[in-house]
C-alpha cells in the first residue's frame, strides 16, 4: 500500500461505474446478511436502490459460529445475487469463506468479499489476489491495523490492486450492550498510512439496530469513503443477524440524516 497518496477503487457495476474513495461521495452498500430467498432479495434491492445505495450486499456462504445455524443457501443463492442484479442495477458485494469457491463466487460479484474471520486466511487472500473483482476486507475481530494492511497486502502483491478495507468493529469486553467495538479511529490513522478507501460496517459493530445510524452518521462525520448497513425486509423474521437489521423505511430515513452531515451521498 501507499503512503500519503489518495487513492480509489473503481467497480463496474449494471447501471455505471462506482467510485470509491476520499475525492468522491460515500458509497452505501446494503442488504440482508444472508440471502434467503428470490423475493426478498429482490425487494430489499429495489428498496435500498430506491434510498440511494449503489450495492446490495448478501451473503450466499455464512460464517457461523455454530455449526446448526443458517449456513447461507450457497451456490442457489448466488444465482439469486445474480436475479437481484438484472432486476435493480446494483453491484453484487457477497462473501466467499473457500478458496473453492473464488470462480463461481467472482462470476456473479462485483466486489468479492472476504470477512473478519478469514482476513488472515492466506491462501484465500491469494487466491483473492490472483483473480480480477475487487475485494473488500474486513478487518478480523482482534486484528491490529498493522495485520490488517499486510492482510490487504497478499492481495496487492497477488496483482490485485482494488482492495477496499472495511471495519466491522474489534471484540470488546462489554459485550452486553455492543457485539463488537466500532473502532471510528480507524478513519484518520488509515487515512495516514494508506491508499486504500475505508468503508465501515456500523451493523456488525454495533449488534443493534437502534444504534446504527448514529455510528453511521459518526462515520461519516469522521470520513468514511462507504458504509456497509445490513437492511431486511423483515429482520424479527431474518435467518441471521436481525437485530442488527434495518427495515428498509429505517434504511431510508437514516440515508436522509446522513446527506446533512459530510460529503454527498
Ligand atoms: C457479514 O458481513 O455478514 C459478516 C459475516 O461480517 P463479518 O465478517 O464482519 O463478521
Ligand atoms: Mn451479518
Amino acid at each position: 500500500y501507499r503512503h500519503g497518496e489518495a487513492g480509489e477503487v473503481v467497480v463496474s457495476t449494471p447501471d455505471g461505474a462506482v467510485h470509491f474513495g476520499e475525492q468522491h461521495p460515500v458509497v452505501l452498500v446494503a442488504g440482508p446478511c444472508s440471502v434467503e430467498n428470490e423475493e426478498m432479495i429482490v425487494e430489499t434491492a429495489r428498496r435500498v436502490k430506491a434510498a440511494g445505495a449503489k450495492f446490495l450486499r448478501g451473503g450466499a456462504y455464512k460464517p457461523r459460529t455454530s455449526p446448526y445455524s443458517f449456513q447461507g443457501h450457497g451456490e442457489s443463492a448466488l444465482g439469486l445475487l445474480a436475479a437481484a442484479r438484472e432486476a435493480s442495477g446494483l453491484g453484487i458485494i457477497t462473501e466467499v469463506m473457500d478458496t473453492a469457491d473464488v470462480d463461481k463466487i467472482s462470476e456473479v460479484a462485483d466486489v468479492v468479499q472476504v470477512g473478519a474471520r478469514n482476513m488472515q486466511n492466506f491462501s484465500l487472500l491469494k487466491k483473492v489476489g490472483a483473480q480480477d473483482k475487487p475485494v473488500l476486507l474486513k478487518r478480523g475481530m482482534s486484528a491490529t491495523i498493522d495485520e490488517w494492511l499486510m492482510a490487504a497486502e497478499y492481495v496487492l502483491a497477488g496483482g490485485n490492486p482494488n482492495v477496499i478495507l472495511c471495519e466491522r468493529g474489534v471484540r470488546g469486553f462489554d459485550r452486553k450492550y455492543a457485539r463488537n467495538t466500532l473502532d471510528l479511529s480507524v478513519l484518520p490513522v488509515l487515512r495516514s498510512l494508506t491508499h486504500l478507501p475505508i468503508m465501515i460496517d456500523p451493523s456488525h459493530g454495533t449488534g443493534w439496530f437502534e444504534y446504527v445510524p448514529s455510528m453511521a452518521k459518526a462515520a461519516i462525520a469522521a470520513g468514511a469513503d462507504s458504509l456497509m448497513i445490513e437492511v431486511h425486509p423483515n429482520p424479527a423474521k431474518a435467518l441471521s443477524d436481525g437485530p442488527q437489521s434495518l427495515t428498509p423505511d429505517r434504511f431510508d430515513s437514516l440515508v436522509q440524516e446522513m446527506a446533512v452531515i459530510g460529503k454527498a451521498v
